[in-house]
């Protein structure tokens, strides 16, 4: 099978997995071990030299891990992936893997809660690595911050919670323009409805947690490196300087174009530890089977639920991409024609008393903090997910007070309706 021809409906069942070489088994095992058996000490060395590619110790690699990591790749459309213990700990190590002591980034301010808190806060205090904050699509404003220092420039392909779309293409002209790569948190948009290594993103994060696993059933994160981008431009010091944490390895020189990935699981997992374990991997490669049939019924069901809400008396404003008279709209249409995911956000008049009184009287939607699972969510984030902001950030990441989110799930359209329907009502 070649992966470059196959489409992702067919990679997301197959891709990274041919059957279990030692027993012959069809699903993916989960290969429950710590360490791998040397056969003697010379093979132990020949391992631990890199002149045998071979098992070595499970912190680093493991063989359900692999085929998640080939089939991630496959479907992103790039030349490597590495599995990690959540989405957070996914962005938190490759921003460290780019970005030195002493350094900047320049980032799109609509972020997920935890990347906002991450990234002003925590990567300042504990690595004194500094973002500068940009509004979505203001290149001016990018093209601004950008100095000697900056070292990557991050976004996600639709923002968490106001659903702003992304101008990928842009975003990696003025990157590479630079000498700086692209890193892209592609959670909501999944590897079916948009592939950012296709627009020049050079590092794609996801959440494996929401959509890719699809259940709400296993925290996990993933990295994929797009193998174009020259890491050793701008004389990036973590991959033009000899690394004595790892035999004085020079790794831009020695690695090339999968330094990223490769420096990511050699220093990120070998001597950080976030590994994830091989039982979450596997609800991983469970759900990714299902995920073009499950994102096309998210997005459907989605498009539906907006059009309702926008109709609706009670309702002051709605968002989703996938709306003609979304401000994201035509940038939805460039990079995301099969489908704009399964988030839907919404204002309703009365502000946010009237919102909350809504969320507490959805009966077939659950109200907790998560999204991409097969049931419809609801949350109201500026006292939950976003709550460590000020309300000042809360505002100019798209966050006001008022705002319900809503992850549409793949029940009966009629159903979830209904249920909007009824809380409506109670407002
Ligand atoms: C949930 C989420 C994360 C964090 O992922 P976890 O797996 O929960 O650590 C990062 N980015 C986005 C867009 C998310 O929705």
């Amino acid at each position: 099978m070649s992966e470059k021809t196959v489409h992702p409906e067919t990679l997301a069942v197959h891709a990274g997995w041919n059957g279990d070489p030692a027993t012959d088994a069809c699903a993916v095992p989960v290969y429950r071990t710590t360490a791998y058996n040397f056969k003697n000490a010379q093979d132990g060395a020949d391992r631990f030299a890199l002149k045998k590619a071979a098992n070595i110790y499970a912190r680093l690699m493991n063989p359900t891990e692999d085929v998640l990591e080939k089939r991630l790749a496959a479907l992103e459309g790039g030349a490597a992936a590495l599995t990690l213990s959540s989405g957070t700990a996914a962005i938190y190590f490759s921003v460290t893997n780019i970005a030195e002591t002493g350094s900047e980034f320049i980032s799109a301010d609509n972020v997920y809660g935890g990347t906002f808190v991450q990234f002003n806060t925590i990567l300042p205090q504990s690595n004194n690595i500094h973002v500068r904050w940009t509004h979505l699509n203001d290149f001016a404003a990018v093209e601004a911050a950008i100095n000697e220092k900056t070292r990557f420039i991050y976004v996600e392909t639709i923002g968490n919670p106001a659903l702003g779309v992304a101008d990928i293409e842009k975003y990696a002209e003025v990157a590479h323009r630079h000498g700086l790569p692209l890193v892209v948190d592609a959670t909501f948009s999944t590897p079916i409805l948009e592939q950012p290594i296709k627009w020049g993103a050079d590092v794609v994060i996801h959440s494996l947690s929401k959509w890719i696993g699809g259940h709400g059933a296993g925290i996990g994160g993933g990295g994929v490196g797009a193998g174009k981008f020259d890491w050793t431009q701008r004389g990036n010091p973590l991959y033009v300087e000899p690394d004595t944490g790892y035999h004085g390895i020079k790794w831009g020189e020695a690695i090339g174009k999968l330094a990223f990935i490769t420096r990511l699981r050699t220093v990120a997992l070998r001597n950080q530890g976030p590994t994830l374990s091989p039982d979450a991997n596997w609800i991983f490669l469970q759900g990714v089977e299902s995920l073009p049939l499950r994102i096309a019924r998210h997005s459907e069901n989605a498009l539906a639920v907006a059009k309702y809400l926008k109709a609706h008396p009670k309702v002051a404003w709605v968002r989703y991409p996938g709306l003609p008279d979304d401000p994201s709209y035509a940038l939805a249409q460039k990079y995301l024609p099969k489908g704009q995911g399964g988030m839907v956000v919404f204002g309703i008049k009365g502000g946010a008393a009237a919102g909350v009184k809504v969320a507490d009287g959805l009966k077939l939607f659950t109200q907790l903090a998560n999204v991409g699972d097969a049931r419809s969510l609801v949350i109201h984030p500026a006292s939950s997910t976003h709550s460590q902001l000020t309300e000042e950030e809360q505002i100019a990441g798209g966050l006001p007070p008022e705002l319900i989110r809503l992850s549409i799930g793949i029940e009966y359209i009629d159903d979830i309706l209904a249920d909007l329907e009824q809380a409506l009502a109670l407002a």
